[in-house]
Parts: C-alpha cells; structure tokens; sequence
C-alpha cells in the first residue's frame, strides 16, 4: 500500500507525498524546501518526482530536488520546452512504473488549464493527481485551452471508478462551493456539503483528497448536462443555451467574476 501525505506549501497548494518502505515520490514540488523537509523528517529517499504541468508553483521545487537527491523526473512531453529538469517525458496512455514504490501511474492528457497537462491514475488503489485540472467542487481556469477541451478532459477524469480519491494541487474547495451554491441556490445537498467542508476548515483540516463519487454528484462543472445547471446558467446568461459545451464555459465565465462571499 502506498501513504499519500499532503505537504502544504504557498498559500493553498498542495504537494503530494507517495510512500512506501522508506521511498517516496512527490507531485508538483513547487517549493523543494517544503519536501526537503518532510523526506528529512521521515528519513524517505526521493525515488521520483511527478508534474502534471508547467506552472511555478507546481515545478518550482524541481530542479533543487533533483539534484539534491537524484530522483527521476517525469512531466509532459508537450511542455518538455517549458519545464526545465524533465528526465522522463510522458504522454497520453503511458504508465509511470516506481520500481521503489511498487506502484504504477498511469497517464491521461487533460488540457485545458493548461494545453500539455497531464493526470496521473493509480488504479489499484484508486488514486487521482489531477493538478489544476479538477478541483474539488470546482475546476482549473481556462488558461491555455478551449472550453472544449477541459469539458473533455473532466469527462475522462469523471469516467473514473467511483472510489478514485481525488487528489488535487490547491485547497480551493470553500471558494468552489461558494460559487456552486450562488449557481444552484436551491441545492440540498449541495447546501448541506458545504456545511460539512467548512466545518473541517474550520478545525484547519484539508478538504482534499475528495471522493470522484462526490465530484460527480454535486462538482456543477461535471453536470453541465443536467437541466438544473443548463436552467441556472440559462438564467444567468439571459438567453436560450442548451449544449452542455456551451453551459460548461458559460459556466465558466461565471466562476471568473463571481467574486466568494467568504475565502
Ligand atoms: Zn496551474
Ligand atoms: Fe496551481
């Protein structure tokens, strides 16, 4: 069985610490000083480090790690330019194998957040790194890519067995639920989940990993299908709208001005 630990660092990200039998592996070390002292602390050996995509505050850490403990380095082939240190260049339908951990990552092209990001899925315990993809309750801002692109990509990840553990790179969760409740006034469940996550923020608990069960059923940006979504956003935008492409980046647009009554 592999440990996953959640190294905060900045201000809401989170790094992802894999262990087993004294070897670790790392996702997005944004800040080396962070995981550093974890592996110290833990007395672990570094055997890999994992991006899903070329943003700082998930590759800042790379290079001092590497050197510092010689682990291999596995990012995007479609940003290998942007991503200085990358020893292991990954793409769609390949698998990461951790000899050290046991463990194999299989690899899913998510663009959209940005345009080479990538998942990585351990489906034997049902693992989900997802970077800035899918977040719990909400998704990554539309940096790179198309609407279409990142309504794809959550489909996929969606698609996952109901147990994956989702294990996203920032404690985003409050503001995500602030907006989906402005959306879906009306929501129940929704209302009462919020409750319950702020409840755990509160005693300075993380809300991630989250269940891929959960997203699912209440994550508005993995519904823009159902009619209560295409309603609210067709209320918003003041007109007919009726694609769930076409609601997702409506949808979108939303979160990006809305501004959270709480964070
Ligand atoms: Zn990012
Ligand atoms: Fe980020």
């Amino acid at each position: 069985m592999i440990t996953v630990t959640a190294l905060p660092a900045f201000s809401d990200n989170y790094l992802w610490l894999l262990e087993r039998d004294g070897h670790a592996a790392v996702v997005d070390p944004g800040d080396a000083a962070v995981v550093q002292a974890a592996l110290d602390a833990r007395q672990l050996k570094l055997a890999a480090i994992l991006i899903t995509h070329h943003h700082p505050d998930h590759v800042g850490g790379l290079v001092t790690l590497a050197a510092a403990t010689g682990a291999a380095v596995y990012g995007p082939r479609a940003e290998q330019a942007r991503i200085k240190g990358l020893d292991g260049l990954v793409d769609d339908g390949d698998a990461v194998t951790l000899d050290r951990l046991g463990v194999r990552l299989d690899v899913l092209a998510v663009p959209g957040h940005t345009l080479g990001h990538v998942a990585y899925f351990e489906p034997r315990q049902r693992l989900l790194f997802c970077g800035d993809t899918l977040f719990i309750g909400g998704c990554g801002r539309l940096f790179e890519g198309s609407a279409e692109q990142m309504h794809g990509s959550l489909a996929r990840l969606a698609a996952l067995p109901d147990d994956t553990a989702v294990y996203c790179a920032h404690e985003y969760t409050l503001s995500n639920y602030d907006f989906a409740t402005t959306v879906e006034p009306e929501n129940r469940l929704l209302a009462e989940e919020f409750r319950r996550l702020q409840g755990l923020r509160a005693e300075g608990r993380a809300t991630v990993p989250g269940s891929l069960a959960r997203e699912r059923a209440l994550n508005p940006f993995l519904r823009s299908a159902e009619p209560a979504l295409v309603a609210a956003v067709r209320r918003h935008e003041g007109h007919d709208i009726a694609d769930p492409v076409e609601v997702f980046a409506a949808l979108r647009r939303w979160k990006d001005g809305h501004q959270p009554r709480i964070r």
